[in-house]
């Protein structure tokens, strides 16, 4: 059934959205220091801010910290209304739903898995708003309108179509109409590593860096790059995506139709594939081929690191195009991550252009309901965030 959408907020100018961003990654904060962090004066911040306090979006606190309406001075701190809104996040797999609510936040408040039992759109489409309608069955569907889904593949966020999702099969599938009809939510949908990438950028590692890479290793490898606090989606919308970059002319054949892609050597099927290759065992499982490289095996040691090898390879070349503060590793792939972290050190050492290799490079296991809380950051992004890149 249609929700209707509340009164909200307008975002009416870049100001008010860098307010807004400012206090609710930083808040509580007192206006002069919003002011100081944004370079704006203490008036435009409070002109900016005002609108978002009487949507209750945003409140005054005393300085004790009591609510102060309308006190108006300039030491009293803003602070985000969590609760003034909630926001559903799902991320979709090959295999599963994982789907979130979340605070104005980003705090999860409740979560829900559904399997897929196949990749059809319409099965795909009813499971979604079954699993939306299981998470706001409380309370915190009275103040629920809007759902982020992160997909992976080629997304393009504004007219709301998946154009390419290999790992799905699907190609133009207008999902967010889809979802919409079936769910009555106002509909987000996003890249599903640029999604976790804006749950980093806002309450991550992201925090306080004004540029950083997101690089997800697993079923596919993908990327995120953040610079100057927006993410660059480029005028296609597949910005530096480091999984098709290609790293060994004439290596293996990608889905994509290039040859020699990271992700075509990096993957997790294809370091399977190798290993089976390698190890002469058409039915060797991952699993086993996982456990027999941390017990010794060399030739399937060299599986694993000749994949470490190409993922340090597509890191330098994004640090050298780009240049991040850091650079995040993360997705599924990280499990085993101690089989290629290495050669992805050592090569992005040696080919990281001077002092572009000073970038630190973090590990961060992110289970996949951080992804759906990525898609919940973006649905809240959509509302209160003017797009300047
Ligand atoms: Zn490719």
């Amino acid at each position: 059934m249609p929700r209707s959408a509340p009164a909200r907020a307008p975002i009416t100018s870049p100001a008010a959205a860098t307010v807004f961003t400012t206090v609710l990654t930083e808040g509580p904060v007192a206006r002069v220091d919003v002011a100081r962090r944004t370079g704006l004066s203490s008036a435009a911040v409070t002109k900016a801010a005002r609108p978002f306090i009487e949507a209750g979006y945003l409140e005054e606190l005393a300085s004790g910290g009591r609510t102060a309406p309308g006190a108006g001075r300039p030491a009293n701190p803003l602070a985000i209304r969590p609760d003034r809104e909630y926001f559903v996040g799902v991320k979709i797999t090959g295999d599963d739903l994982i789907g979130v609510v979340t605070d104005l936040r980003a705090d999860v408040r409740a979560s829900a898995h559904h399997a897929l039992t196949s990749h059809d759109v319409g099965h795909v489409v009813q499971a979604l708003a079954d699993l939306a309608g299981e998470l706001l069955s409380g309370d915190l569907a009275e103040r629920a309108y809007c759902l982020g889904v992160a997909v992976s593949g080629d997304v393009d966020q504004t007219s709301g179509v998946v154009r390419y999702s290999p790992f799905l099969g699907w190609r133009d599938v207008p999902l967010a109409a889809l979802l919409h009809e079936a769910t009555g939510l106002t509909v987000t949908l996003e890249n599903d590593v640029k999604a976790l990438a804006v749950a980093e950028q806002w309450f991550g590692e992201g925090v306080g860096a004004s540029s950083f890479a997101l690089v997800t290793v697993g079923t596919g490898i993908g990327s995120a790059l953040v610079v100057n606090g927006g993410l660059i989606r480029g005028a296609h919308g597949v910005a530096g995506e480091i999984g098709h970059v290609p790293v060994a002319d004439g290596g293996p054949p990608c889905h994509c139709g290039g040859r020699g892609c990271v992700e075509a050597i990096a993957s997790t099927e294809a370091i399977l594939t190798l290993a089976r290759e390698v190890s002469g065992e058409p039915a060797l499982t991952m699993e086993d081929a996982v456990a027999r490289a941390r017990g010794g095996d060399e030739p399937l040691r060299g599986v694993f690191a000749g994949a470490g090898h190409a993922i340090g390879l597509g890191l330098a070349a994004l640090v050298n195009l780009f240049g991040p503060e850091r650079v995040v590793v993360s997705g599924e792939g990280v499990a085993t991550y101690d089989l290629f972290e290495d050669q992805i050190r050592r090569t992005f050492a040696v080919q990281a252009f001077g002092s572009a290799a000073r970038c630190g490079l973090v590990i961060r296991p992110l289970p996949f309901e951080e992804w759906a809380r990525g898609a919940a950051a973006v649905a809240i992004q959509s509302l209160f965030v003017a797009e300047s890149v």
